[in-house]
């Protein structure tokens, strides 16, 4: 979508009509008949977007009818910046479907485009998971760093041992995890001990529920292993992230956001949030 200068007034007059459509579908349950937008579109209604395709995203119908299930819809104009997460005011459309408000976001992640300038990737995350593991070994600075840039956003991190199967049959490596993260929760921060391998996910199931959750931390400590326990239709969760178009070309999406089967949601993104780190 080619990108329009605005200026104030415009930029006022857009808000304006946006605010008017958030409040029009706050108000449409009262209503006895929905107010139609167009000929060929449903009523307005709130939304989840689970993946943006650049000019179309998917979105998860909140409520009505089809609630829970997705379409594909079309960005009214000047919605260009919306991210995985965001909620928005949209309508139902035969094939597709149109955004046609952005409602106010909770928490917002960016990252520096190539021109240095942040653009806005995932919204409303309530929580970071940064993971680690006895292997590769975790080093103190790692794990502030992540912690200061979750706080940095104001979204709560919660730091998540993986591998623990690894600890069971060795002490010495248990003890040197037990010394390593014995400051964290004096400082306030939960500790959730996970293993993909051994199966042991209760803790995370309970910590992931009514949230949605990101998760962060060098390269292997199990984050996709965790996913993908996570998800048991792995495979179409691979499938998903990349998109053929009519043309055959190959459109990905940033961050993604799945519902999980346990309860709660996950937004899963290609780098991992490396940016978090600044790099
Ligand atoms: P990522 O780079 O953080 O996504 O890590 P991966 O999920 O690719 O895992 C890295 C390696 O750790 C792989 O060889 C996994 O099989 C292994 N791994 C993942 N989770 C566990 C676990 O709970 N226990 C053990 N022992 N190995 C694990």
């Amino acid at each position: 979508m080619a990108k329009r200068r605005l200026n104030r007034r415009q930029a006022w007059r857009i808000k304006k009509i946006q605010d008017e459509r958030i409040a029009r579908a706050e108000r449409k349950a009262a209503l006895p008949e929905p107010p139609e937008t167009g000929a060929d579109l449903g009523p307005e209604q709130r939304g989840l977007i689970i993946a943006h395709y650049g000019t179309q995203v998917e979105v998860e119908a909140l409520e009505g009818p089809h609630r829970g299930q997705t379409w594909r819809a079309h960005l009214r104009a000047n919605l260009d910046s919306l991210v995985t997460g965001d909620q928005v005011i949209w309508c139902e459309g035969d094939p597709t479907g149109v955004i046609v408000a952005q409602l106010e976001r909770k928490s917002v992640l960016s990252r520096p485009d190539p021109y240095g300038k942040l653009k806005p990737v995932a919204a409303n995350i309530d929580q970071i998971m940064v993971v680690i593991a006895p292997l590769p070994e975790p080093h103190a600075m790692l794990i502030d760093r992540y912690l200061v840039a979750a706080e940095t956003v104001n979204i709560e991190p919660v730091i998540l041992l993986n591998k623990t199967d690894l600890l069971a049959t060795d002490p010495a490596l248990q003890q040197q995890m037990d010394d390593l993260l014995a400051i964290y929760p004096t400082l306030g921060y939960r500790i959730l001990h996970t293993s993909s391998k051994a199966g042991g996910l209760e803790e995370l199931h309970a910590a992931l529920r009514e949230r949605t959750s990101v998760f962060v931390g060098q390269s292997g400590v199990g984050k996709s292993s965790l996913v993908n326990a996570l998800l048991p239709e792995a495979d179409l969760r691979v499938g998903s992230l990349s998109e053929t178009t009519s043309k055959g070309v190959h459109t990905t999406t940033t961050a993604q956001l799945f519902q999980l089967p346990s309860g709660g949601s996950l937004i899963d993104w290609d780098d991992s949030f490396a940016f978090l780190l600044g790099n």
